[in-house]
């Protein structure tokens, strides 16, 4: 039987309807949250994502502003123009989008980022109070894929659960998470011996490594609940041939596009697992709806006011 399909566009328009409600109080308030994206340079992926963000304050009635300072842009240069940032009052939210050109000291950058005002969640104030179990700005990807998790019923109490990768951004805080909410946690790395074997006992597996279609069936225990991070772009003929054997609405799309989008996770997993995750349409649009409901949460924090009974993300 096919696994059941999580789909996150579901899940981050039902994030929008209640986000939409907090907004509507906040402007009753005369505040209106507004989120600062800094983007160095060109890089044409960093552009796309900093443009969805964007969008995405547009969509919701968010402020955004947009900062592009150029790709020879020296750690000092950046370092004042985030010190300007972390002053404005309309400001309540920073983004830098990762990554940055070599010359720019990226742990001074992250650091500079006011914690209050860290809606990745990456400054290591956050990661601590994260650690401590005393969260304030959570990473957007793993706190999205908890929402995944509670707003399809997936217990975790005492479910046992294999995060692959151990990434600052995702598999570190996906751990943390997941441990948080009594989940018995396992997390796998390249150095991993016998990730298969570890993988197929978990009811769980969150799989957040960059390695296309890794992932096999031979990983995942039947009924498992699979949530795959991954995204990488196919553009080897062969490979997409291999990959998605089963799957020719994917090949016609690969053939029309000369590339595919795949997660870690192969596609024929979906015989084996009980809840699957898609990409694209899982925990991507997830992310983007965290970054929105951080930039929400760091306006009514740094202001002293509290979360609503209805809040559209507990944490
Ligand atoms: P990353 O920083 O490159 O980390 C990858 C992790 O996977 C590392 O911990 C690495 O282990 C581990 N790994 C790599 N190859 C492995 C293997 N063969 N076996 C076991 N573990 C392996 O990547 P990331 O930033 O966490 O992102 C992971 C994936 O998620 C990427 O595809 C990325 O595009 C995607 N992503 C998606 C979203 C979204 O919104 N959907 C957001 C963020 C990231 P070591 O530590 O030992 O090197």
């Amino acid at each position: 039987m096919a696994a059941r399909i999580l789909d996150g566009n579901v899940i981050r328009d039902q994030i929008y309807g209640e986000l939409a409600s907090e907004i509507r109080a906040l402007a009753a308030a005369r505040i209106r949250p507004g989120l600062a994206a800094v983007l160095v340079g060109e890089n044409p992926a960093s552009k796309l994502y900093v443009n969805s963000k964007i969008a995405a304050c547009g969509k919701l009635g968010l402020s955004s502003f947009l900062l592009t300072p150029r790709v020879s842009v020296t750690t000092a240069d950046l370092l004042s123009q985030i010190d300007e940032l972390n002053r404005r009052d309309d400001v309540d939210g920073i983004l830098v989008q990762m990554p940055l050109p070599p010359q720019v000291d990226r742990s001074k950058i992250l650091e500079a980022v006011d914690p209050a005002k860290d809606v990745d969640g990456f400054h290591p104030s956050n990661i601590g109070r994260l650690v401590a179990g005393r969260p304030n700005l959570v990473a957007c990807t793993p706190a999205g894929v908890m929402e995944i998790f509670r707003r399809s019923n997936i217990p975790l109490d005492g479910a046992s659960a294999v995060v692959l990768g151990r990434s600052d951004i995702v598999g570190k805080p996906m751990a943390l998470l997941l441990l948080h909410a009594n989940a018995t946690v396992t997390i796998c790395h390249s150095r991993t011996r016998e990730l298969k074997e570890i993988a197929r006992r978990a009811d769980i597996v969150v799989a957040a490594m960059g390695r296309a279609a890794m992932v096999t069936p031979d990983h995942i225990r039947p009924g498992a609940a699979v949530i795959d991070v991954g995204q990488n772009v196919i553009t080897d003929r062969t490979e997409a041939e291999h990959i998605f054997v089963n799957f020719p609405e994917k090949l016609e799309s690969y053939r029309a596009k000369g590339s595919v989008l795949v997660g870690d996770v192969h596609p024929d997993v979906v015989h084996t697992a009980g809840q699957l995750t898609p990409v694209p349409g899982g925990v991507g649009p997830l992310t983007i709806a965290m970054l929105m409901s951080n930039t929400v949460r760091a306006a009514r924090l740094r202001r002293g006011l509290q979360a609503p009974a209805a809040a559209a993300v507990p944490i």
